[in-house]
């Protein structure tokens, strides 16, 4: 039996290198960028009014003069006007591009409008401080050409919002691996079936196809019964289709565990089985020399549960090339006591203090069985194998699976 750390250092060294993909703009966010985004034009593109106001020539006003004729406007959208007369001023709306022969904006906060026979005057009471104030210079923030986001940047909003800027309709970024989920048990029926009193219906499979779907992944799902001769046959045909399969069940010591028996008769080499851990103890991981990556999991649903968010979950980042997250911390609020020499996951909620910092509490748990206690958690503490004793006020590994 191997250790929670050498267990993810065994599937951390089997990442996929996984081919690029061009997706439209608004669905590579989460995803990783696999071409350099260069500017296509200055930014901003134009001398941009960034203030609603007027556009007058600074020199005029220094000569000592405070009235304005208003020649028009200059909206945001429009071609740039030219300022006819040197003593005149046209009126400038935000984001518009500065006319020409203009090089300083008055906000209308620091004039006054004034309506004369002949036509509409703007009166400066606040002195501009300099010529081309509230003017966004041209190519001030980036130059066409630049380099905006190199490669292998995790993209979020604000890189999506650059390449738009830029004219990107389509990015290239990683792919998503094809990821099969397979339920494995006698016992289990559909979401939509009625059980009978020795069945249930599976929810290990749905668990994980929600949880994959934050990671961008929409898996294929399938149910194998617990008979030697179907899981040979079945998941056989899966290793052409598939570069990850994440099974649930069948991987401990009972009768009908055929799990990592099968998967060495089909050429899976076995990384390593069973982990000093609890829940999740029985985990099976192995890897086709040609095929897939295999995750096969314990069937309790909370053990399947803490060997994704612990395990897959990190495997999968790394495997697009994001980094990985933050590796959180938590205070233990209250004290634990767990005997046995393993790592223990305790299912825990959040309470921030008045301080701001994460405090986390222990969630009633009436075993790996019982999935209905992780509704009260946000996650899990990880406890190592030694002491036996968690005190409060001790800072231990924060595994979240909420937003
Ligand atoms: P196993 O690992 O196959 O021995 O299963 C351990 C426990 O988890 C058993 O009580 C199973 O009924 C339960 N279990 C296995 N697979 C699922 C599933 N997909 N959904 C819900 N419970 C399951
Ligand atoms: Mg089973």
């Amino acid at each position: 039996m191997i250790s929670v750390t050498e267990a993810s250092r065994l599937i951390q060294a089997q990442t996929l290198s996984l081919p690029v993909a061009e997706v439209p703009l608004p669905e590579a966010v989460g995803k990783v960028l696999r071409e350099p985004i260069t500017a296509d034009r200055d930014f901003p593109p134009y001398n941009r009014v960034t203030m609603d106001g007027i556009a007058i020539r600074f020199e005029t006003y220094r000569n000592g003069e405070d009235t304005f004729r208003i020649e028009g406007a200059q909206l945001a959208g429009e071609p740039p006007q030219t300022l006819t007369n040197a003593d005149g001023c046209l009126e400038v709306m935000t984001g518009a591009i500065l006319p020409h022969r203009t090089d300083t904006v008055i906000r209308y906060e620091d004039l006054e409008i004034i309506e004369r026979k002949g036509g509409r005057y703007a009166r400066i009471f606040e002195a501009p401080k300099a010529r081309l104030q509230n003017i966004h210079q041209q190519g001030t923030d980036r130059r066409a050409q630049d380099l905006l986001i190199p490669e292998g940047i995790w993209l979020s909003s604000a890189e999506i919002a650059v390449a738009a800027t830029v004219g990107k309709t389509t990015l290239k970024v990683t792919g998503t691996p094809r990821v099969a989920i397979i339920a494995t048990g006698d016992e289990l029926v559909d979401v939509h079936e009625i059980p009978l009193p020795h069945q249930i219906r599976k929810s290990n499979s749905y668990m994980l196809q929600a949880a994959l779907r934050g990671q961008g992944i929409l898996a294929a799902v399938f149910h194998l019964l617990d008979d030697k001769a179907t899981l040979l046959t079945e998941l056989k045909e899966l290793f052409g289709s598939f570069d990850v399969l994440i099974a649930s069940g069948g991987v401990s010591k009972g009768k009908a565990d055929f799990m990592p028996e099968v998967l060495q008769e089909l050429g899976v080499t076995q990384v390593f089985h069973e982990v000093a851990q609890r829940p999740g103890k029985p985990f099976w991981f192995g890897k086709h020399p040609q095929g897939p990556v295999v995750f096969a999991l314990p069937g309790n649903p909370v053990s399947t549960f803490v060997c994704y968010y612990k395990y897959v979950r990190p495997w999968l980042q790394a495997c697009a090339g994001a980094e990985p997250d933050w590796p959180l911390k938590a205070v233990l609020q209250t004290e634990v006591t767990f005997k046995p020499n393993l790592t223990y996951f305790l299912p825990v909620k959040i309470l921030v203090d008045k301080n701001g910092i994460w405090k986390v509490e222990p969630v009633n748990i009436g075993g790996s069985g019982d999935f209905a206690a992780l509704l009260a958690a946000d996650g899990f503490l990880e406890l190592p194998p030694q002491p036996n004793l968690f005190r409060p006020g001790e800072i231990f590994p924060f595994i979240g699976f909420r937003q």
